[in-house]
């Protein structure tokens, strides 16, 4: 017996190595926080982009072992190998894809929420981090004009909240397999494609799904939508669900919501709006009158990962009828049966595939309360201009194209050469851009067209980064131009 108390009093002192005292504690602190301090100190003048031929290959040298390593040594390694190659996407000089952000109050929610550890699955285990992350979810429910009831779940992001909603759809339509070769689906193929990944996995691979006519600013066509779904009725189909886009990827354009969701309504379909871009313009008088209709909408998707300048890992579903997203998700087990205790909250765990997870709303609340809202949506408001002055700016500029004027930050222009394929053109002209590494674009094919676009939502973004581009495409063009003589 005391043999066994002797074994298990001696591996007590190595597993106590864990629980570093206060002393142990600040040294580590200081060498991670002297790290951020010095990245946000210089995030204004670093690259957003860093070529790197290694690509954090370093990284392997130094596998996991027995035994520890210095937090110098592997602040080192972490620079070298993962924080400096390639895109810096906290930085305000990232103008590609949908840009991110990384408030410094959601880094600091987010070591609360982790030191603390608090368990928000279930409300019985932590009713106040429960609580904060449904009044986080009905406030964004308010936001967009979801009745009270509504319920929601912080997801990682838009993917994922865009997966529960599908599955939400599917079972509220209860949409079984033999029904699969008559169900329709109707989206936009400028629609994100996680959608298109979350019908697969959500089983529904196998249902027609139909792209519907866009308008010239890449926008469903109400009518159309209307005409499509009486045929394929009228043919003996099902129709089951229709996706709109509030801001798409490629051009930011917002999908005629409000009419949508009258046809929605009338032909009985399920009506999901993807907003993980657009969603929280509706922070702003003229996002709200361009985001109309979006409370039609059976379930939502909006990022603060994107809109709210989060660092990356929340996105959210909203669901107008918490009895759908209940029925998909609601499971009891035995060894739960001591949580069963709801009180007056939903729990996360009921609505949504999870039921251990990340404490995502403390990371929301924080810099929401800390901040207010007004510089939120002064930094909306400002991205908006920003985008509306680039595309006025770029556009002065000889034989460059533009795009119509955007619904929100995402604009996108096309350089016809004096000489050469134009395609090959635009794709070394960004590809110049990006190596100078001060502003990251992206591009995207719009009917076989090489555009380049801006697309502008880092809260780090502000006017001289824009005339800094604007000075940039001036001098890379004429650089390729001489080339290309
Ligand atoms: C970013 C984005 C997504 C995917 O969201 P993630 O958070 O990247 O998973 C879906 N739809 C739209 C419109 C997006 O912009």
């Amino acid at each position: 017996m005391s043999d066994l108390r002797d074994q298990i009093l001696a591996l007590e002192q190595t597993s106590r190595e864990l629980e570093p005292d206060a002393k142990a504690r600040a040294y580590v602190r200081d060498k991670v926080i002297n790290y951020t301090e010095n990245f946000l100190d210089n995030i204004h003048d670093s690259n957003v982009w860093n070529e790197s031929l290694e690509k954090g290959i370093g990284l392997y040298d130094d596998p996991v072992s027995e035994h520890p390593t210095g937090i110098e040594k592997l602040m080192e390694s972490f620079e070298e190998n993962v924080n400096a190659p390639h895109l810096n996407a906290a930085s305000g000089g990232h103008l590609g894809y949908v840009p991110g952000g990384g408030l410094y109050h959601s880094a600091l929610g987010d070591y609360i929420a982790d030191v603390t550890n608090n368990y928000a699955g279930v409300f019985y285990a932590s009713p106040g981090a429960v609580r904060m992350e449904n009044m986080m979810i009905r406030w964004m429910s308010e936001l967009v004009g979801y009745p009270k009831k509504a319920v929601g779940n912080l997801a990682s992001g838009g993917s994922i909240a865009n997966l529960t909603a599908i599955v939400t759809a599917r079972d509220a339509h209860q949409i079984k397999g033999k029904d699969y070769e008559r169900t329709v689906i109707y989206a936009s193929d400028q629609m994100h494609h996680c959608l298109d990944k979350a019908i697969r996995i959500a089983g529904l691979g196998e249902v027609i799904l139909r792209h519907l006519p866009l308008d010239d600013g890449y926008r469903i066509i109400p009518e159309k939508l209307d005409e499509i779904i009486s045929e394929d009725k009228a043919s003996g189909l099902k129709p089951f669900l229709v996706i709109a886009s509030a801001g798409t990827t490629d051009v930011g354009a917002i999908d005629p919501l409000e009419d949508i969701g009258v046809i929605a309504k009338k032909h009985n379909l399920w009506y999901h709006i993807d907003g993980a871009y657009g969603a929280f313009f509706a922070l702003l008088e003229e996002g709200k009158k361009k985001l109309k209709g979006i409370e039609m909408s059976d379930s939502l998707v909006m990022d603060p990962h994107k809109g709210l300048f989060l660092p990356y890992g929340l996105g959210v579903v909203l669901v107008k009828e918490a009895k759908f997203m209940l029925e998909s998700h609601h499971y009891q087990a035995n060894y739960m049966q001591d949580a069963r205790d709801a009180g007056d909250e939903y729990s996360p765990a009921d609505l949504s595939p999870e039921l251990t997870k990340h404490f995502r709303g403390l990371r929301l609340w924080l810099p929401l309360k800390v901040h207010g809202l007004i510089p939120f949506r002064a930094c909306l408001q400002e991205k908006l201009f920003l985008a509306r002055y680039f595309r006025e700016e770029v556009g002065k500029l000889p034989n460059v194209e533009i795009g119509p004027e955007p619904d929100l930050s995402i604009t996108y222009f096309h350089y016809v050469p004096e000489h050469g394929n134009a395609n090959e053109f635009n794709e070394e002209l960004l590809n110049l851009i990006r190596t100078d590494g001060r502003v990251f674009l992206s591009s995207t094919l719009l009917d076989g067209k090489f555009v380049i676009r801006f697309a502008c939502l880092s809260f780090r973004t502000h006017l001289d980064r824009v005339d800094l581009l604007l000075t940039l495409i001036k001098e890379k063009i004429a650089l390729l131009e001489a080339q290309f003589a």
